[in-house]
C-alpha cells in the first residue's frame, strides 16, 4: 500500500489559493487600459509570492511576451518555467549586470537592465566580443536607486556612439509617487523623461508601472510594466480597485475552546475575554506570513460569518473569536484573506502595502491553483 503523502491537500493546514483566471483578466484590463502601449509583465519575487512558474505560464498564455525580474536566478527559473531556450518571450533582469554575468545572460537568453555607464560599457564589450544580444537601459528621472543618473545621461547625449552595437530593445524609467496622483514629481518625471528619449536612439520607451497607468496615456509611452495590479492589489490607493481578487487564504481550525469564566488569551495577554466565548485556534502565523502586525486588527470569514482576531498573531497560530459563528468545528477552513478582508484591507490594517502582504505569504503555505495554466 502506498504510504499517504503527508504534503497532500488532505493535510494542508493553510491552502494559499491562486486564481489563475483572475490574474489574466488582470493582464488583460491592464492592456485594454495602455493600449496602444504594449503590456509586459513584473513578476519578480516569484511572481510577487504566488509562484513565478503558473503565474508566468498563465500570463504569456494570455498575450504577455515581455517579462521583467528583480535577480538573475528568477529569470533564469522562468525561463525554465516558460518552456526554455525555446521559448521567445523576452525576459529582463532589472538588477542589471554584475561583472562575469555575461555568459548566464546569454545562455538562457535573458536581457540585463542597464543601470549605469559602468554596465553599458561591459554590455558594449560583451556584444563586441561575442555577437549583439538585446538589452534593456535604464534612466533615472527621480528614484535615485538604479538607472543612469542626470550626470551620466548627459554623457550620454554628448556621446552616444556608448550605445552601438548594444542592441537595446527598450529605455525605461520609474516613477516614485504614481500611487499619489497629484504628487508634482509624477509629470516631472513624464517631462524628464520624454525629454532624455529624443536625445537617443528611437526604441520602444517604458516608464509606467501599475500604478502610474492610472495617471493617464502621458504616462503610457510604447509599454506599461504592472507587477502588484496583474494580483489584484488595487493600482491607486483609496480609489474603487478595478482589479479582480487573484488571492485567498484559507487556514484550518485546529482546536476549539469554550471559555466561561473571563480570561486571557495569547502572548502578552492582550485581548480578554469578559463572557462566556468560542475561540479557534487555526493554523496560520507570522512564519507564514501572516503578519504580527494583524494582531487584534484582522478578520476571518466562515460560512458567510465575519469574526475577529483576537490577542496576538504569534508565529504558527492564530486565534478567533467565533462565538456568532456556532456551526464552526474543528477542521472546517476558515477564509483569512478573502472578499471580506482583502490584500488590500489587510495591508491596511497591518499599517503597510499590498506588496509586502503578497510577498510576505506563500512560502509556507499549499498553494492551490485554480483556472489559467498552471
Ligand atoms: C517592481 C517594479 C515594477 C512593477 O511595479 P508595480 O508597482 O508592482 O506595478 C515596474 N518597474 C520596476 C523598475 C520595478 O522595480
Amino acid at each position: 500500500m502506498p504510504s499517504p503523502k503527508i504534503s497532500g491537500p488532505s493535510n494542508a493546514t493553510t491552502i494559499l489559493t491562486v486564481d489563475l483566471d483572475a490574474l489574466a483578466a488582470n493582464y488583460r484590463l491592464l492592456l485594454q487600459r495602455a493600449a496602444p502601449a504594449q503590456c509586459a509583465a513584473v513578476v519578480k519575487a516569484d511572481g510577487y509570492g504566488l509562484g513565478v512558474g503558473p503565474v508566468g505560464r498563465t500570463l504569456h498564455a494570455a498575450g504577455c511576451t515581455r517579462f521583467f525580474v528583480a535577480h538573475l536566478d528568477e529569470a533564469a527559473t522562468l525561463r525554465k518555467a516558460l518552456g526554455g531556450a525555446a521559448s521567445t518571450a523576452e525576459i529582463a533582469v532589472l538588477n542589471g549586470l554584475m561583472p562575469g554575468q555575461e555568459k548566464v545572460f546569454r545562455d538562457h537568453n535573458l536581457m540585463p537592465v542597464l543601470n549605469d555607464l559602468g554596465q553599458v560599457a561591459q554590455w558594449s564589450e560583451e556584444c563586441r566580443a561575442n555577437g549583439a544580444h538585446p538589452s534593456i537601459l535604464h534612466l533615472d528621472t527621480g528614484m535615485c536607486r538604479l538607472g543612469l543618473p542626470p550626470e551620466e545621461q548627459r554623457t550620454l547625449f554628448d556621446d552616444p556612439q556608448r550605445l552601438d552595437g548594444l542592441s537595446l530593445t527598450c529605455i525605461m524609467s520609474h516613477l516614485a509617487c504614481a500611487d499619489t496622483p497629484d504628487h508634482p514629481l509624477n509629470r516631472q518625471q513624464q517631462v524628464d523623461f520624454a525629454a532624455a528619449i529624443k536625445r537617443l536612439p528611437k526604441v520602444d520607451t517604458s516608464l509606467a508601472a501599475s500604478s502610474g497607468i492610472f495617471l493617464g496615456p502621458d504616462w503610457h509611452f510604447d509599454m506599461v510594466r504592472p507587477g502588484v495590479s496583474l494580483y489584484g492589489v488595487a493600482p491607486t490607493p483609496g480609489e474603487p480597485n478595478p482589479m479582480a481578487p487573484v488571492v485567498k487564504l484559507s487556514g484550518k481550525i485546529i482546536q476549539i475552546r469554550h471559555v466561561d469564566a473571563p480570561q486571557t488569551v495569547g502572548y502578552g495577554a492582550t485581548h480578554r475575554f469578559t463572557g462566556p466565548t468560542r475561540v479557534a485556534t487555526v493554523a496560520a502565523g507570522y512564519a507564514d506570513g501572516y503578519l504580527r502586525s494583524l494582531s487584534g486588527r484582522a478578520s476571518a470569514s466562515i460560512g458567510g460569518i465575519t469574526v475577529p482576531v483576537v490577542g496576538r498573531v504569534s508565529m504558527d497560530l492564530i486565534t478567533l473569536d467565533i462565538s456568532n459563528a456556532p456551526a464552526a468545528q474543528p477542521g472546517d477552513m476558515i477564509d483569512l484573506i478573502g472578499p471580506h478582508f482583502d490584500v488590500d484591507a489587510a495591508a491596511d490594517a497591518a499599517g503597510t502595502i499590498g506588496y509586502e502582504i503578497l510577498t510576505s505569504l506563500g512560502r509556507r503555505y499549499q498553494r492551490h491553483y485554480v483556472g489559467g495554466t498552471a
